[in-house]
């Protein structure tokens, strides 16, 4: 933040302080607030040549939130009724266009943040929400829709203020989510004003409910406008950090649930049974069915986001099992699933009664070819020897990567002579001249897969011994 912005953000914050001294709509309190209201609407308008031009359109509509709550309190303080008696006047409809014009702001800075929909952030977000309409119904909506000493037009009016407060919260939610983990500034400081602005709101019905006589006294109105008018400071503030685009990473996961989104949660479940022991210890639950809508919506909420999770962790189990049964280098199954199939493999053959041959290949002098040509020419030598045996074998032959430079070929339903062809193919299409020595073993039908593949092992052995370059089956020389 620029020095000029930090004076200017401490002089209205100065100014905003020493304006909630004045009384209550008087001509001098009346000019401060149109003042500074216009002064920070102007203020992010100036701010704007910062930001780079395809992300003006929020703030835009931020400043014309600004003006329209400056505009609402001129309206209010001169009382500028449009329609007669009791009923809404210029004052709401000014105050409530502004949320409108904040939450299109909203919107487009969400959309700023390239982020794809994240349908947990979502569920998030309508929890808290849906316990905080039922809060708005019990205490505000529902009484004013009862309120019968006022007509329909007024009773809307009232009711439009929490259903307004609701939408926005549930947007700065989604906006604050849609942030990330790397915490851009403008977002949270936007996301924070708002949060702040809506606290003031809730204030407003809060105050009287706990008690009748607080909403009376002076201070308490001045305190609550004094929220109003930071929580503006604040959002005009954001703009001295504008960077809003997100690079469309790592959105918001269904597992990134910090300990404060687990606790406003928690706290926001909580507001059901908290209304119900409160209707029960005081006179008796007047709002039965409202507390039973609203918790059935929250129940079903919670088991939506338990479902996410629970695919989510299953989704991760499965990718953790199958890296864990991968060689990274050539993409083979490694030993360790290796280890588990082969048993399986003879299993199958005891009961088909067909023949099942186990295979070990070493690549010759393999050291040397690393040394003359470097070791990743040896790792991509590797991988590609991989793919090339891979493409000579058939569906139910399993090669596997068992270790270094060594490989094991399982081939079912083959015999020594037809398994001695298929690894001539592999030789064959060996890259880079590469050889290799292969010992085979034919499974007796009774031995472990450890003394099958003992055998396999002491044939590549001998094929070793014998000069490499070669492929040796156990009976031929086993006799010993
Ligand atoms: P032999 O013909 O007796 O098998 O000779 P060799 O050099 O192949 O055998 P040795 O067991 O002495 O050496 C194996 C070499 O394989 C040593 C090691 O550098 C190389 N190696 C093992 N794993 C990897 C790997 O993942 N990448 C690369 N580039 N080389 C590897
Ligand atoms: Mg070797
Ligand atoms: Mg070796």
């Amino acid at each position: 933040m620029g020095r000029g912005w930090k004076t200017y953000v401490a002089v209205m914050a100065v100014t905003v302080l020493a304006g909630s001294l004045l009384t209550d709509g008087s001509p001098a309190e009346l000019t401060v607030s149109l003042g500074t209201g216009l002064s920070m609407a102007a203020a992010i308008l100036i701010g704007l040549r910062r930001v780079p031009h395809g992300e003006r359109a929020p703030w835009r509509f931020f400043a014309l939130g600004l003006l329209l709550t400056a505009l609402a309190s001129l309206a209010d303080g001169q009382g500028a009724d449009v329609l007669p008696g009791d009923g809404p006047d210029l004052a709401d409809a000014l105050y409530l266009a502004f949320y409108p014009a904040i939450g299109i702001g909203l919107i487009l800075m969400i959309k700023l943040s390239r982020r794809r929909t994240d349908w947990a952030a979502l569920v998030d977000a309508a929890t808290v929400t849906a316990g905080l309409a039922l809060l708005a119904w019990i205490y505000a909506i529902g009484p004013a829709l009862r309120d019968d000493t006022v007509g329909l037009a007024a009773r809307l009016v009232t009711i439009a203020y929490p259903i307004a407060d609701l939408l926005l919260l549930a947007i700065t939610i989604r906006l604050l989510r849609s942030n990330g983990r790397e915490g851009r500034r403008a977002p949270t400081l936007v996301a924070a004003a708002v949060l702040g602005y809506l606290a003031g709101d809730m204030a407003w019905v809060i105050v009287p409910h706990v008690n009748e006589a607080w909403a009376d006294v002076a201070g308490v109105g001045q305190v609550i406008n004094t929220v109003y008018e930071l929580s503006v400071l604040v959002l005009t503030m954001a703009i001295a950090w504008p960077q809003v685009r997100g690079d469309g990473q790592g959105a918001a996961s269904v597992s990134q649930l910090s300990r404060v989104q687990l606790a406003v949660l928690t706290a926001a479940v909580m507001i059901s049974p908290a209304l119900m022991i409160e209707q029960q210890l005081t006179g008796g639950i007047t709002n039965g069915l409202a507390i039973a809508i609203g918790s059935a919506i929250m129940f079903l909420l919670v088991m939506a986001r338990f479902t996410q999770l629970l695919k989510q962790a299953e989704r991760q189990s499965r990718t953790v099992s199958a890296l864990s049964r991968t060689d990274e280098l050539t993409n083979l199954p490694n030993r360790r699933a290796w280890n588990d199939e082969l048993p399986r493999v003879l299993e199958r053959a005891r009961s088909a009664r067909a023949p099942v041959v186990v295979s070990m290949i070493d690549l010759d002098h393999f050291k040397s070819f690393n040394d003359t040509y470097g070791h990743p020419a040896g790792d991509r030598l590797l991988s590609a020897a991989a793919a090339a045996w891979s493409a000579e074998l058939r569906d139910g032959d399993v090669l596997a990567r068992y270790g270094g430079e060594e490989f094991i070929v399982l081939l079912p339903g083959t015999d020594e002579s037809k398994a001695t062809a298929v690894l001539e193919r592999l030789r064959a299409v060996t890259p880079a001249a590469q050889t290799f020595s292969a010992g085979l073993a034919r499974w007796d039908n009774t031995e472990t897969s450890e003394a099958l593949i003992a055998r396999a092992d002491s044939a590549l052995y001998a094929a070793k011994a014998a000069g490499r370059d070669r492929i040796l089956a156990a009976e031929a020389y086993a006799v010993s």
